[in-house]
């Protein structure tokens, strides 16, 4: 069964398009132009796969939208990605208050769309990928085995970097926050500050190497593990 995306947007020409591209895609697709619209018909059968949810909307604003979606029961399991325009938001957008899985800026790209898109329903359907080697580029890990390698050299990792290293490796695409990260990776009680986050981030990416710059930094929101390897830029 094709996955349906539900496209919450005013802009009528870019409902189109986005229609088109992810029909072509192999998608199934529903379309609101309200926020009040697009709250309704998230929850009607069959339940969207993924949400791409605009911040500016006539009546109600995405951010609203989205934090509606993430608290009713019928909804909260769908992943929701932003269109925003507008950078200064962002933090609140991916952040625990408003709760979206990722963002594209306006205007973006249909590829980068289609990829971030994909990356997202990867891991809600992650029986694909589950207990397998996690590969990407020239880094390996077996998590299994608790090792990693870039190219032929192992890496010597903490328990801790190895956690943070697969955590953003198997979200990847996906926006993490600090806080996200504080609490997956360290534990909800752990009493740090989002600043450890840097610390070992910087740590983990020195010992990747030339892997290190896999996992992108988006400034004042998180991290990020790039969908782009090598020769993939494009
Ligand atoms: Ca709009």
């Amino acid at each position: 069964m094709a996955e349906l995306i539900l496209i919450v947007e005013d802009e009528k020409d870019l409902v189109k398009t986005l229609e088109y591209n992810l029909q072509r895609g192999g998608y199934q697709t529903r379309s609101a132009l309200t926020g009040q619209k697009g709250l309704e018909s998230a929850s009607q059968k069959p339940v969207p796969d993924l949400i791409l949810l605009d911040l500016m909307l006539p009546d109600i604003s995405g951010i609203e939208v989205c934090r509606r979606l993430k608290q009713s029961e019928i909804t909260k399991g769908v992943p929701v990605l932003m269109l925003t325009a507008k950078g200064e938001e962002i933090d609140r957008v991916v952040g625990f208050e408003v709760g979206a899985d990722d963002y594209v800026v306006k205007p973006f790209s249909v590829r980068e769309l289609m990829l971030r898109i994909k990356a997202i329903l990867r891991r809600v359907h992650p029986e694909d990928s589950q207990d397998k080697q996690l590969s990407f580029g020239n880094l390996n890990v077996d998590p299994v085995a608790h090792r990693a390698w870039v190219e032929e050299r192992e890496l010597r990792l903490t328990a801790l970097e190895f956690r943070l290293l697969t955590t953003l490796m198997s979200r990847k695409g996906r926006v993490q926050s600090r806080d996200t990260l504080l609490s997956d990776v360290w534990g909800i009680d752990a009493e740090q500050t989002t600043r450890t986050v840097d610390t070992h981030v910087k740590r983990l990416r020195e010992k990747l190497g030339s892997a290190g710059k896999y996992i992108e930094t988006l400034r004042g929101v998180g991290y990020r593990f790039t969908v782009h390897s090598d020769g993939d830029q494009s």
